[in-house]
């Protein structure tokens, strides 16, 4: 097992880490094993008040008012910066997630991409002309707002993290960070590399804290235009009602249900393996997994099958194994609702047919088998709420009808996978699904530039190439008169 390293983080206002005012703290965990890995500041009201200061001033004074080239340049230097540190970040981000370490190296090669990407476009972001006549001439630019809340979770925290600030920043906002308590080693890494990029103090605060304190002090903070949230539904919603009174703009991306689609003309082989995949990797603990798999009728007993004989070989140990697939989940209260999903789905008649509890060899750590049930039926708490662990369904249709009927009855609309040779049906169907994002025959595979969001209650807006601008910029429209229109004469009579 991999040593402890203890670090008491700090949060980061103003180009400094600071103490929090209440000076009280709290422990963050090893996942492997439970043991405190460091202590995190319990966030306050005061704190956010400082950060919020220090954000507005450096938009004001300094991030807003840099060539946008010069903007750029620094965000190049971060993903410069972040692929040079790959390892030592790939191995907190384990070591804080339990997410296998092959798989962690591939979110913080994500992480840097972010950067890259958004710099790219803050150097190519156009404004519109519209030309009329002689008499005018309008144009609009997409203009910075003012602070963001950026809101994250623990599941992947600094690939997710950073699809927030890259975007955030290359626009021209700056920004406070409030990192999941669970896992805020990485977003405090991170500090340093922005540093050594040159990026000018309070362009990016950190403070961490209590979701429901410094978290909602942020939200209610009237100094704070923007909040982008990602995290559950339930929360999405608390946040909403929270900043109501501000009138924040809101981008949220929540939970997800979603269903891999298999019909039996499709490539079992391929199917199989991304229908594995996007179940158990991340540990399953991955907002876009195919946690429901729709199996045609004719292939049904068949694909079950196929399924056992492999969910059975997943290699479950310690994620700093590089062969490992699936690690430890994040924290013993989220291994216990894990494990409260399969006993429900025990009780309500869905056959658990391989996994389902800790595995034997592993007495400490929050380890979980991987689980495979067969013959869910809509309704079924298992196949309808989001569980966020290692835990697939399987459940059977007989026509294209009922396959996108059981997609769609449920309250998320994230991703869906289609699997099938018929191209047609494929696109037939992809157009009848109550989702965001889908994919035909693949797996979730990721174009920065394309709307990543969910429909229904998986979310509110989209971001990713120029939808993350969109919310990250306000349209200012400049209306120029050529001197030749006529005004109106308003109190010229007698
Ligand atoms: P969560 O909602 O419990 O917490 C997310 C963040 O919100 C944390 O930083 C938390 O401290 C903060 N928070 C909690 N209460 C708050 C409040 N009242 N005001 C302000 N902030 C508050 O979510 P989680 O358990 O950390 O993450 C798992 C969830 O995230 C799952 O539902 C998953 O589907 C979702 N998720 C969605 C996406 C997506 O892109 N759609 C991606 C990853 C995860």
């Amino acid at each position: 097992m991999t040593s402890v390293i203890l670090e008491n983080l700090k949060h980061y206002i103003n180009g400094k880490f600071v103490e929090s005012s209440n000076k009280e703290q709290f422990a963050f965990l090893n996942p492997a094993n439970n043991e405190v890995l460091g202590y995190i500041p319990s966030g306050t009201k005061e704190d956010v008040e400082k950060a919020v200061i220090a954000a507005n001033r450096a938009f004001k004074y300094a991030w807003s008012e840099i060539p946008v080239s010069k903007r750029s340049d620094i965000l190049y230097d971060i993903h410069r910066l972040i692929l040079k540190k790959m390892n030592d970040l790939a191995y907190i981000e384990t070591l804080n997630t339990g997410i296998p370490i092959s798989q962690t190296r591939n979110q913080i090669e994500r992480a840097a991409e972010n950067f890259k990407f958004f710099a790219e476009m803050a150097n190519k972001a156009l404004g519109e002309a519209y030309p009329l006549d002689d008499k005018f001439i309008n144009y609009a630019i997409r203009s910075p707002i003012g602070v963001a809340a950026l809101i994250t979770p623990w599941n992947t925290p600094l690939m997710l993290e950073t699809w927030k600030i890259a975007p955030c920043l290359a626009a021209g906002n700056t920004c406070i960070l409030k990192p999941a308590e669970w896992t805020p080693m990485s977003a405090n890494k991170l500090v340093l590399i922005m540093e050594e990029a040159g990026l000018p103090d309070g362009v990016f605060n950190i403070v961490h804290g209590i979701g429901e304190i410094s978290g909602a002090a942020l939200v209610a903070h009237p100094g704070v235009r923007l909040v982008s949230f990602t995290g559950e539904t339930t929360t999405g919603m608390e946040i909403m009602r929270n900043g109501a009174s501000t009138l924040k703009r809101y981008s949220m991306e929540l939970g997800g249900k979603n269903p891999a689609i298999v019909f039996s003309d499709a490539d079992l082989k391929k199917a199989l393996d991304a229908v594995i995949f996007m179940a158990y990797s991340l540990n399953g603990e991955r907002c876009t997994s195919n946690s429901r798999v729709l199996i045609e009728e004719k292939i049904y007993d068949q694909f079950v099958e196929m399924l056992f004989e492999r969910v059975r070989k997943i290699k479950i140990g310690d994620p700093f194994n590089e062969q490992t697939e699936l690690g430890p989940l994040v924290r013993p209260e989220h291994w216990e609702r894990v494990k409260k999903y399969i006993d429900i789905g025990i009780k309500e008649g869905a056959k658990l047919i391989y996994g389902g509890d800790r595995p034997n060899n592993f007495k400490q750590g929050n380890y979980l088998m991987p689980t495979l049930f067969k013959d869910g039926e809509t309704g079924m708490t298992i196949c309808k709420e989001e569980i966020f662990g290692p835990v697939l369904v399987t459940m059977k249709f007989r026509n294209e009808e009922e396959a996108i009927n059981i997609s769609n009855d449920v309250i998320y609309g994230l991703t869906a996978y289609i699997w099938t040779k018929d191209i047609e049906k494929a696109n037939r169907v992809a157009r009848k699904l109550e989702c965001g994002m889908i994919w035909i025959n693949s797996h979730n595979v990721r174009d920065l530039r394309t709307p990543f969001g969910g429909a229904k209650y998986s979310g509110i807006g989209r971001e990713g190439g120029t939808f993350s601008f969109d919310f990250y910029t306000e349209w200012k429209t400049i209306h120029v008169s050529l001197g030749k229109h006529k005004i109106p004469t308003f109190g010229l009579g007698e």
